[in-house]
């Protein structure tokens, strides 16, 4: 087998498989190392696992739903076996066709611990492979700060394996992740209280929607407890005691933290292979993802830009056309107004600025905002709402920003982001007819602007 190769990718994750299968189907001559499982984070213990909880756990409101509309939902059971078996059975499946994909696109795969060693060597095992272009595209891990007791906590990858649901869960944190697995246990029947170091969770995203999201949790019965820091866990039992650092205490089955995530760079670089770091420790890239050392690349969650899965898979992309295509790209990569969802209950979808990011930029923002009852739940007494918000740019008409909270926020905020993409403006979404009856029309028909700010 040969161990000489146009381009060596460590990691098979989102980024790596595209930028492999890409450099491939450029001519180049390609191996990708993966020591854990073919598809990364996203595939395996993320987006994927994760939505299909998310469908899991709106059951219970559809089957309570369901008798609005004049159905008898009889002694429904939930049996969370099922729901983890199915799951993991859907992700083997893909694994599988990760594998497949990079076959036939004529990627070597190497299975186990890549280790770069420098002067353009990469070691698999007792493999040493030589290229001229190493790509490191090993994605993240979740960060867990130290404190007495880290060790009885659990992190985002064990919810996907948990052998019995806990009944009383606390999920620490503020973030994409915090916030949709507390949404996600929630929904499934435990009894949740999500923690927050914070006045408000979801930092960097529009006030007006955090604050929403905030009081629909609520509503649905999870508990919001924020300005709130862990001082110490204690396992007494099977419980953990979680203690605050303001000394009160309460005590949980389960402790789940989500506390962010950080370049996964375990044994990755051999004595003084190692590129340049961010401060924050993610390998430093130029714009063409190029690090400080010669011929190696670095992209996706290693590196400190967008931990996104479609950024990665962008980036990957770009890379391979860089390297080996025959058109290559115009500019840098760009990475704006990428929209991005939060899979909580409700869902956020978001594209472009808040409206604090765009009244730094711009002298004045018209905001146009509509909060309603979605048509589906009017026939009884479910409460939840949906909010929208558009921030246009005073001077120009051109929007700026689109917010969302509520039932397919992110569905319909994708076909938007092309619009905003584009530069849409105020007056080409009210030129725009909507679909009628649809929440997404509600995008289209806002006539008031709720306020000028400057
Ligand atoms: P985030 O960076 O989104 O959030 C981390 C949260 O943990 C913040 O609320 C932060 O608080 C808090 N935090 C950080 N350090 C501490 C600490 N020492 N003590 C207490 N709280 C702390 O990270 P996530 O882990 O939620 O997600 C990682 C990334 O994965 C996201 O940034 C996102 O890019 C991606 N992702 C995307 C998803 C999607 O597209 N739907 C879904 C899941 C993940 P503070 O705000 O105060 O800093």
């Amino acid at each position: 087998m040969t161990t000489e190769f146009d381009l060596v990718v460590v990691g098979a994750g989102s980024g790596g498989v595209r930028a492999a299968r890409m450099a491939a189907s450029h001519g180049a001559s390609v191996a990708i190392i993966e020591e854990r499982f073919f598809g990364g984070t996203c595939v395996n213990v993320g987006c994927v696992p994760k939505k299909l909880f998310s469908y899991g756990s709106h059951f219970p409101q559809e089957f309570a739903l369901a008798e609005d509309y004049g159905y008898t939902v009889k002694g429904w059971e939930f049996d969370w076996p099922t729901l983890r078996d199915n799951k993991s059975r859907e992700i083997s499946r893909l694994n599988g066709i990760y594998q497949r994909i990079l076959n036939q696109a004529g990627v070597t795969i190497f299975e186990g611990h890549g280790q770069v060693l420098g002067g353009g060597k990469v070691a698999v095992g007792d493999t040493v492979l030589t290229a001229r272009h190493i790509l490191v595209a090993v994605g993240g891990k979740p960060f867990v700060p130290e404190l007495p007791g880290r060790e009885h906590v659990r992190i985002s990858d064990d919810l996907f394996y948990l052998d019995t649901l806990p009944r009383r869960v606390a999920v620490v944190g503020g973030g994409y992740i915090a916030t949709e697995f507390a949404g996600i246990l929630h929904g499934l029947g435990c009894e949740v209280t999500q923690i927050y170091r914070g006045d408000l969770f979801l930092r960097g995203f529009d006030q007006d929607i955090r604050e929403f999201i905030a009081e629909q949790m609520k509503e649905q019965g999870v508990t919001l407890k924020f300005n709130a820091d862990v001082a110490s866990i204690e396992a007494i039992n099977s419980e953990k005691q979680v203690t605050y650092q303001s000394g009160e205490q309460a005590v949980f089955d389960e402790v789940f933290y989500a506390t962010g995530r950080i370049p996964n760079l375990d044994d990755l670089f051999a004595e003084g292979a190692a590129p340049a770091m961010t401060e924050g420790s993610a390998i430093k890239v130029d714009e063409g993802f190029a690090t400080s050392v010669d011929g190696l690349y670095a992209l996706g969650d290693v590196i400190d830009r967008v931990q996104l899965t479609p950024v990665a898979l962008a980036e990957g992309m770009w890379l391979a056309a860089q390297l080996y295509g025959e058109h290559k790209p115009e500019a840098a990569m760009d990475y704006h107004n990428i929209a991005t969802a939060v899979f909580s209950h409700p869902n956020i979808g978001t594209v472009g600025l808040t409206e604090e990011q765009a009244l730094a930029r711009v002298p004045a923002v018209r905001v146009y905002k509509s909060a309603f009852r979605p048509m589906r739940y009017t026939l009884g007494d479910k409460q939840e709402r949906s909010l929208i918000k558009l921030i246009v740019d005073d001077a120009t008409d051109k929007v700026l920003g689109l917010h969302m909270a509520g039932e397919d926020s992110a569905e319909i905020t994708q076909g938007f982001a092309v619009a905003i993409k584009m530069g849409a403006t105020k007056a080409d979404f009210d030129a725009t007819v909507g679909i009628h009856p649809t929440a997404a029309e509600e995008l289209v028909t806002l006539r008031q602007g709720v306020r000028v700010t400057a």
